[in-house]
């Protein structure tokens, strides 16, 4: 998400809950988003409005003396929000939602294992659980506010049998901590399918991990003229970072996107940005192995510039994170593309990078991923895709999710009937599989 700095708390409140809702991590009873000021008023989401079409006139500010001013009474879940701000200086706003994974994790008094993900346990610690008591009481109130009271200062606490409490410095920290917190519980429920996922053990993989890649250097591209091509491809990265954003194949700051704009150059998407309002001149130039200086690169530049340089008929590249395949991500199971035809014939055999092989120098990344065998799962890191243009990469991305999905899916059916050998020949032998 862009900087709020110069948004009205009102405005804040309104496209946050317009995202959340956007995409189905709330329904329009439930849910409420409140942020402090600097006169200690709390503005806040108001009572029995619809969710999906709250107005910047809707919000509601109660003062420190407890008066609400506005055109609607304030949530009925008001006295929790008071008492963490009461409890815990350090938040500045307050995201409440019930989002399907957590929400899952709640009625089993679970939470999720975020090191399942090194981005999500850096951006939302170790989740803590608060126990059952009635909606919009002073109890329930109590109770959350003596989970993030906690020494560890938790950015997450799940409500038993309820749904999920976000916080953070500001509103773009809760959401970006929300959205990652949703997304690691709903990769978890899919892995578990698959076995019992693994997590990052150590303090080392968790340095590492919190981290990044290993990162490219710098250097002046003073004076560069922009090719039309580059133009060109920089609004399609653009274009298609959002439609990933929108189908969830990436988080609002997390997961890459980039495509080549020469023999030795790429642009790629910047570091944490927005991925639904990406602008063509946000991107960050490649080339040479060096990014452009005082920029902020995506964290896997490496991974990009490793496969672009092995492979010259790679024309797109991206790591994404889309909730099906990343699942595999966390597990010993390999995904099987001799499932149906549009998998193995655009997929081949889907490739396994391993976390050490992620973070070491040296492009390994590059002998597992090319135009003939497109796609990686990453370990504890969700997909690498390539393709010869940034449609064919997303498209491979689609049919890896899909056939994810479908494979996840089956668990419940019964045993997947796989292609045999002499269909995997015809496959070949029809389409030049080599
Ligand atoms: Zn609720």
């Amino acid at each position: 998400m862009r900087s709020f700095a110069w948004q009205h708390p009102r405005d804040q409140i309104v496209e946050t809950m317009a995202r959340i809702y956007a995409h189905d991590m709330t329904t329009t009873s439930g849910g409420n988003l409140s942020i402090r000021d600097e006169k200690e008023g709390i503005w806040i989401s108001p009572a029995r409005v619809d969710k999906g079409r709250l107005r910047a006139e809707d919000v509601v500010r109660v003062s420190s003396t407890g008066e609400a001013e506005g055109l609607h009474p304030p949530s009925s879940e008001f006295p929790f929000h008071r008492a963490i701000y009461e409890a815990r200086p350090d938040v500045g706003a307050i995201i409440h939602a019930h989002p399907g994974a957590l929400v899952s994790f709640s009625m089993c008094g679970q939470v999720p294992d975020t090191r399942v993900f090194p981005e999500t346990y850096a951006l939302c610690g170790k989740p803590l659980l608060a126990p059952y008591a009635l909606p919009g009481s002073q109890a329930l109130g109590e109770k959350i506010a003596t989970a993030f009271s906690d020494e560890a200062m938790p950015k997450c606490v799940v409500l038993e049998n309820h749904g999920v409490v976000v916080v953070g410095k500001d509103m773009v920290e809760a959401f970006t901590a929300f959205e990652a917190l949703e997304f690691a519980a709903a990769t978890l429920l899919h892995a578990k399918k698959l076995g019992e996922p693994r997590v990052l053990v150590g303090t080392e993989k968790m340095a590492i991990g919190a981290g990044v890649f290993p990162m490219l250097p710098q250097a002046e591209f003073e004076g560069r003229a922009v090719s039309n091509l580059e133009k060109e491809r920089r609004k399609h990265v653009c274009e298609f970072a959002r439609r990933a954003y929108d189908h969830r194949l990436v988080t609002s700051g997390w997961g890459s996107f980039s495509a080549r704009v020469g023999e030795k150059a790429f642009v790629i998407t910047p570091r944490h940005l927005d991925r639904a309002n990406l602008w063509a001149e946000d991107l960050v130039y490649v080339e040479e192995g060096c990014f452009e200086k005082e920029r902020q690169p995506s964290r896997a530049v490496s991974l990009h510039e490793a496969v672009y340089r092995a492979h010259p008929e790679v024309g797109a590249i991206v790591n994404a994170l889309p909730l099906h395949a990343s699942a595999f991500s966390l597990s010993d199971e390999r995904m099987d593309t001799k499932t149906i035809p549009e998998s193995y014939v655009f997929l081949k055999e889907v490739g396994w990078l391993s976390f050490e092989e992620q973070v070491e120098e040296g492009g390994v990344v590059a002998k597992k991923v090319s135009v003939s065998q497109p796609a990686a799962i990453m370990e504890h890191n969700g997909v690498l895709v390539a393709g010869r243009s940034v449609l064919d990469a997303f498209d491979r991305l689609e049919i890896l999710e899909s056939t994810a999905m479908a494979i996840l899916r089956c668990q419940t059916l019964g045993p997947v009937s796989k292609m045999t050998e002499v269909m995997t020949k015809e496959l070949e032998e029809a389409f030049g599989i080599v």
